[in-house]
């Protein structure tokens, strides 16, 4: 998993700020508004750049993996934190899927303070993420679960890093590691963002 700095999350523009309060009763994240799309746009590009363009929890490349934007405190149950720029990242596939996270409330206890909330999961920004994994060897691919703190073995579970799927794609996250980007950073970021403000 990589380990965000709060310091380096997104910020809003004052008018990006007022939008978003203006759309956060409603259900704010699927919101039509070409403003809200811009919003989306801004947030894919810049999780994506500031994750080099690696998943936040598995870190594979995420070139072919239709990379979403994750909400890390599921959007629809906490819809108030769906534009909180520590709840977003941007995830592979896998990690996304409807088979694992969707189906974990990953919060233990809300706070209207976001960073008072209590996570299941271990949480990018909020948590050390080297506190919680015990890895085999260098390579933070293989981990030893019955090492991992109570957090880090029920996030493997709810991400299915377990599964055989995902074994798979450690054995490549720990080949892609050592390798270039295949293109520059800014032309892959406009190829794989997930949202593209169409009016
Ligand atoms: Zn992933």
């Amino acid at each position: 998993m990589l380990q965000l700095r709060t310091e380096d999350a997104l910020t809003y523009e004052q008018n990006e700020l007022s939008h978003i309060n203006s759309i956060i009763e409603d259900y704010a994240w699927d919101d039509q508004k070409y403003h809200t799309k811009l919003i989306k746009h801004k947030i894919s590009t810049y999780t994506l750049r500031q994750q080099n363009c690696r998943c936040v929890y598995c870190e594979r490349l995420l070139i072919g993996l239709n990379p979403q934007i994750e909400h890390i405190a599921d959007k629809a149950t906490y819809k108030d934190f769906s534009f909180e720029t520590l709840n977003l990242a941007t995830a592979c596939c896998y990690c996304n899927g409807p088979t694992n996270k969707h189906n974990e409330d990953t919060v233990l206890v809300k706070n209207a303070n976001y960073t008072k909330c209590e996570f299941k999961i271990v949480h990018p920004y909020l948590d050390n993420v080297e506190e919680n994994f015990v890895y085999l060897n260098n390579s933070r691919f293989v981990y030893d679960y019955n090492k991992c703190s109570e957090k880090g073995k029920f996030t493997i579970d709810t991400l299915g890093w377990d599964k055989i799927q995902h074994l798979y794609i450690f054995a490549q996250v720990q080949e892609e590691r050592s390798k270039p980007l295949p293109i520059d950073l800014e032309e892959l970021i406009v190829e794989i963002s997930t949202y593209r403000p169409k009016t």
